[in-house]
């Protein structure tokens, strides 16, 4: 018979349970993946290629990127069911790189909820306690504890099917949490709920990662949700780590070409650097000889070709122009979309084409209409020059 390893607590005790994440903050290691490579059979070209990743404990870490890119395989290594061709996986540690799945002693949770549809709400967050040879009575109050812990404790009796899919996947969770374990991995566990649901149980999951410290790591394609949930993100692109950094720092300072353009909307410019300048900046030229100033990769040199990445809430439309001739372009208004809180407007500028700009409905000016003249403005420090590298999403 299996036999696991049982830590000696009877119940999700959240009060001890954040005292750990307090004290332990940012600080240690849990897991780490040293240049893991994944070739699948027959495949030409690796899944997962020398990927290097420190997990901290207590941490909310995304893996983001376009499907195809390796995440899942990276989180399915991790879990144990699939083996890397060449690295080391260690978990507080130790080296699990071979050790079967239900021996790492990590929950998981999969996008299909993957219940007992058989068993009760109860009965499924009981199973990995079950397995684990606790008592009943141990059983019992753990599972009562994490059934509160995850709002479902009025449902315990009801049957998977009795329930909708966001409760289905609340039970997902508590049977990935209930018997306590240092890393909860999640591939896309919102990918099938509607929009409104999926953006409530971002929140739940949240909650519940910030009250319980548990290590989470998180596999989605949606940037939206990676930027509102994570500690740090990883963007995979290929199989590599493209960028491993915070949700601001991602979305500030994108590494490369490929994340900024996979990361949060972009207009972008292609241009040419004109100069290097003091202060980080730079001086690129547009296509039709337009100057204009940005931010730069200390890695630019003049004459790369590049693009400028300006946000639309960064792009300021009719405002009177502060930079001292630089980065105002003319312009007609072609669209103007109400979205609720903002306003998208299009600009058709004779330099660039078009820019995309977005303005807060307090903001909004009567004279922004379709058809109207205006110049659209932004500041240097807003806006990144990227060397061009044709890496696209
Ligand atoms: P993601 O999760 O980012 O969508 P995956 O890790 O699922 O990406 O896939 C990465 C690459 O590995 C893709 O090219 C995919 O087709 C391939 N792949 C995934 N699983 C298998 C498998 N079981 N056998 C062969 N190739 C696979």
């Amino acid at each position: 018979m299996i036999t696991f390893r049982v830590r000696c607590m009877n119940i999700i005790d959240q009060k001890s349970l954040l005292t750990r994440k307090n004290d332990e903050k940012d600080s240690a290691t849990i897991c780490e993946l040293r240049h893991i490579v994944k070739v699948y059979h027959g495949a030409q070209t690796p899944a997962v290629r020398d990927l290097n990743l420190t997990i901290r404990d207590g941490e909310f870490l995304t893996l983001l990127g376009p499907s195809g890119s390796g995440k899942t395989t990276t989180l399915m290594m991790l879990a144990g069911f699939e083996r890397p061709s060449e690295g080391q996986i260690l978990l507080k540690g130790e080296d699990i790189t071979y050790v079967a799945p239900h021996k790492r002693g990590l929950g998981v949770v999969f996008q299909s909820y993957a219940l007992f549809p058989h068993m009760s709400v109860f009965e499924n967050v009981a199973f990995p306690l079950s397995v684990r040879g606790v008592n009943k009575a141990d059983i019992s109050s753990r599972v009562n504890r994490t059934l509160e812990v995850v709002k479902l404790a009025a449902l315990a009796d009801r049957q998977p099917r009795q329930l909708s899919g966001g409760q289905q996947q609340r039970v997902a969770l508590a049977r990935a949490l209930v018997f306590d374990p240092p890393v909860v991995l999640m591939d896309e566990p919102l990918g099938a709920l509607d929009r409104q649901l999926r953006e409530h149980m971002q929140i739940e999951i949240s909650r519940l990662h910030r009250d319980l410290g548990v290590t989470v790591i998180y596999v989605t394609h949606d940037q939206d949700e990676a930027l509102t949930m994570s500690d740090r993100v990883a963007v995979f692109n290929g199989g590599l780590v493209r960028q491993l950094s915070s949700p601001k720092e991602l979305y500030d300072h994108p590494n490369d070409e490929f994340v900024a353009r996979f990361v949060g909307e972009n207009n972008n410019i292609e241009g040419t650097v004109a100069a290097v300048e003091g202060g980080g900046r730079c001086r690129v030229l547009l296509a039709d000889g337009t100057p204009v100033r940005a931010m730069g990769m200390p890695t630019l040199v003049e004459g790369a070709a590049v693009f400028v990445s300006l946000r639309p809430e960064r792009v300021h439309c009719g405002v009177p122009a502060a930079e001292g001739g630089f980065n105002v372009l003319k312009g007609t208004v072609s669209d103007v979309v109400f979205r609720g809180d903002h306003v998208r407007l299009s600009v058709l500028t004779p330099s660039v084409g078009e820019l995309n700009a977005r303005i807060p409905r307090a903001d909004l000016r009567e004279d922004l209409v379709q058809g109207a003249e205006i110049d659209v403005h932004w500041s240097a420090s807003q806006c990144l020059a990227i060397p061009q590298t044709g890496s696209i999403a």
